[in-house]
């Protein structure tokens, strides 16, 4: 199953995709809560909704043409893992960590498919980062490894975008400051569900820009997979439906390349993870 959040006149509408369609769950039927966030919540709802997928609807929007907000426009925590690839730790000159690297972004950075990427005018080296992205399911504290996938409702696909000059040179060299201007955190097009992705550790994950591929990888290289990161922030605070967790990201990203890549006003970026799908952003100068 395959949900999404629609851009409406009305606001973020939750939608579910039917054929080539998405169709708003709020206007099909109205016990539909109004957020992706509260309908992970409730199983029986995630089950009426999965009745709506299996039958053809004809009340939709073309999937092609539809609005896209970030899949859960409104989660109350989005958790980023760092240096989670080995090529990518070796490749940023950082040792392989014994333990996840955290920090965090804001709600106010999420975008969704098609929206754009603002490179603001107090940076000059927006670099991407292409990233799977766990959605929580169920709420959950000290969580432990082997009940962990319980706790996963879907995947997306991610991008973190990332400001190097405030992330790496500045007092304290702060990572999320770097990491959470606003269109920092395009993620989408859709929520995949956890029963479409057999093994979240054997997807392959691409980034392109203009068309040129950057990173080309595969989940398989996680130093931390998906439930040893989800026990192991659990025992810090509680995980909530609606949680994103960006989890890290391959090696080629522009930093680390000689001359370096940053992103430019103009550009198109595209990342794409084996059976979760696209997600493209433009991108545009402050
Ligand atoms: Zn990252």
């Amino acid at each position: 199953m395959r949900l999404a959040t629609l851009r409406t006149p009305n606001g973020p509408r939750p939608a579910i995709l039917a054929g080539d369609k998405f169709v708003d769950l709020v206007a099909a039927d109205q016990r539909f809560p109004s957020s992706v966030r509260s309908l992970l919540a409730e199983p029986r709802l995630m089950s009426a909704a999965r009745e709506i997928a299996m039958s053809s609807s004809s009340n939709g929007v073309p999937a092609k043409s539809a609005k896209l907000h970030a899949p859960v426009h409104d989660p109350q925590k989005i958790i980023c893992v760092g240096l989670n690839y080995r090529d990518h730790a070796v490749e940023s000159k950082m040792a392989i960590p014994k333990e996840p690297v955290l920090f965090s972004k804001f709600p106010s950075a999420l975008i969704g498919h098609d929206e754009p990427i603002i490179v603001p005018s107090i940076s000059t080296k927006v670099d991407y980062e292409a990233e799977l992205v766990v959605v929580v399911g169920k709420r959950g504290r000290a969580i432990p490894e082997s009940a962990a996938m319980e706790h996963v409702a879907g995947y997306s696909v991610g991008h973190d975008v990332s400001a190097r000059d405030w992330q790496l040179e500045k007092d304290g060299k702060q990572w999320m400051i770097g990491k959470t201007f606003d269109t920092f955190a395009p993620v989408g097009p859709t929520l995949v569900t956890r029963d479409e992705v057999p093994d979240p550790h054997r997807l392959g994950i691409r980034l392109r820009l203009n068309g040129r591929t950057m990173q080309n990888s595969n989940t398989n290289q996680m130093i931390f997979s998906v439930a040893q990161l989800i026990a192991y922030v659990s025992l810090v605070f509680t995980v909530e439906p609606g949680d994103l967790i960006f989890t890290g990201t391959p090696p080629g990203i522009g930093h680390a390349l000689n001359p370096p890549v940053y992103l430019r006003g103009g550009e198109t970026a595209e990342v794409e993870i084996d059976c979760l799908g696209l997600l493209r952003n433009p991108v545009e100068t402050e």
